[in-house]
């Protein structure tokens, strides 16, 4: 149920920065004319251009997180605007205050666990409806009942369980509790930086409420960080969609053309093919072949020596070492080989065990149903005087690994060298 494997600190990274930085800010005091100002605007600034942002990318659930954060923002801003200028709370601070702080991490859990469905438009009016209905009753029982609803909101209902450092209504403890465990449950069964963002954004708006009146600015920036943090999470997931491959997790070709840009004076390439893999499929289903591509690209992402693996495309791989000798990474590359053709892989699905084990790969004898096993052959180049250019160092790895093949299969061969065959090949 949870894909403990796919978390990831990075994924939280940049809502926590964001969070630091807000709280840093929150307590400075005598902020500048300018900063007072920028305060101000920020929040407005923020949603226009995330909402732009999100609008652009098709993402409604971010959306909507940000005009609910926005909307408390503006409530709560027109009380301590009020409170600022006049030196005592509106009349109806105390009910509206109590109001955001059970309705924005309800609508914030909502918003953030209510997955996007294809037809846009219906997702759309959907999500507007639920936050039209919420506001409506919302405002017509303030309207029509202002003293029995904050009645009803400010109740100890359970006296035993309150804390003397409870500064908001008792109702929103629990209620923060639960919204912080549907959303740290969606971050384990989904890690993606966008759920990330969502759980550090309501320890941020948790950690603002009952500082609104006492901090001069927190609102201000704290629902500017939250906003960001979900438009940067918007901006993470796009980054990873064009530059990672969906099915291993590796960086995909964009990434490493990037890289190829950037890479030294000395670097080697290794090209990476699974030995018959073609077969693999046929013999195995689509399906277990993918779950191959996604072991090997976990073993070869795994690889010493400072290499670092890209899915080139299919079932070929990249690995890239910067700085280094093709005799430096020889040992690195094959023992990645190595460890790739003796790991015997388990199979999730029992009825696509293998049924035939000829070429490069075999069914582990005595190591149980279900196993199978893959080779892969590596062509390996090092930049030289006479392929200067990485496209050209590629294209050298791309000749090795045919001679690879040629030479066998499971087997390295160095650009310009004999082969570097390590371990037994299995028959
Ligand atoms: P060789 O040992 O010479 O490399 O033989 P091969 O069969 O591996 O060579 P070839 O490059 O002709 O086959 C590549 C096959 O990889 C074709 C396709 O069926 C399979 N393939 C490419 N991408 C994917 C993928 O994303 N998932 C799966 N399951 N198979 C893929
Ligand atoms: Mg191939
Ligand atoms: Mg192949």
């Amino acid at each position: 149920m949870f894909r403990l494997d796919a978390v990831r600190v990075s994924h939280f990274l940049p809502s926590l920065f964001l969070l630091l930085a807000g709280l840093a800010a929150a307590y400075v005091r005598d902020l500048s004319v300018f900063f007072t100002s920028l305060f101000n605007v920020l929040p407005t600034l923020v949603l226009l251009l995330g909402g732009a942002y999100c609008a652009v990318y098709r993402r409604q659930r971010e959306l909507f997180l940000m005009v609910t954060v926005y909307i408390a923002y503006y409530l709560l801003d027109t009380q301590t605007d009020f409170y600022r200028d006049n030196g005592h709370v509106r009349a109806d601070a105390a009910v509206i205050f109590h109001l955001v702080c059970l309705l924005l991490p309800a609508l914030f859990a909502l918003y953030g666990a209510w997955q996007e469905r294809t037809h846009l438009l219906q997702d759309l009016v959907a999500r507007f409806a639920v936050l039209f209905a919420v506001a409506s009753v919302a405002v017509a029982l303030e309207q029509s009942y202002p003293d029995t609803l904050l009645t009803w909101l400010a109740e100890i209902r359970w006296p035993s369980l309150h804390g003397q450092w409870m500064s908001l209504i008792q109702m929103a403890y629990p209620l923060f509790l639960a919204v912080f465990i549907l959303l740290v449950v969606q971050y384990l069964r989904e890690p993606r930086p966008l759920h990330a963002a969502q759980v550090i954004g309501l320890i941020g708006v948790f950690w603002m409420l009952p500082q609104t009146f006492i901090l001069p600015f927190t609102l201000n920036i704290m629902c500017s960080q939250v906003m960001l943090m979900i438009a940067a999470a918007v901006a993470h997931e796009a980054y990873q969609m064009a530059f990672r491959d969906e099915l291993t997790g590796l960086p995909g070709r964009r990434a490493l053309n990037e890289r190829m840009q950037r890479l030294g004076r000395n670097y080697v390439i290794a090209m990476t093919d699974v030995d018959h893999f073609k077969k693999f499929n046929d013999t195995h289903g689509h399906d277990v072949g993918d779950q191959v591509l996604r072991l090997v690209a976990s073993r070869l992402s795994k690889v010493t020596g400072g290499g670092r693996a890209y899915r080139y495309g299919g079932e070929e791989f990249a690995l890239v070492f910067a700085g280094k000798t093709a005799e430096e990474c020889v040992p690195h590359v094959q023992a990645v080989r190595e460890m790739i053709a003796n790991y015997a892989m388990q199979l999730r699905d029992p009825n696509s065990r293998p049924q035939d084990d000829s070429a490069g790969r075999q069914r582990r004898g005595g190591s149980g149903a279900g196993t199978v096993s893959v080779t892969i052959s590596i062509g390996v180049a090092e930049r030289q005087a006479d392929h200067r250019n990485p496209e050209a160092v590629l294209k050298s790895a791309d000749q090795a690994l045919y001679s690879a093949k040629e030479a066998g299969r499971n087997c390295v061969m160095v650009h310009g060298q004999q082969s570097q065959r390590g371990a037994v090949r299995m028959a």
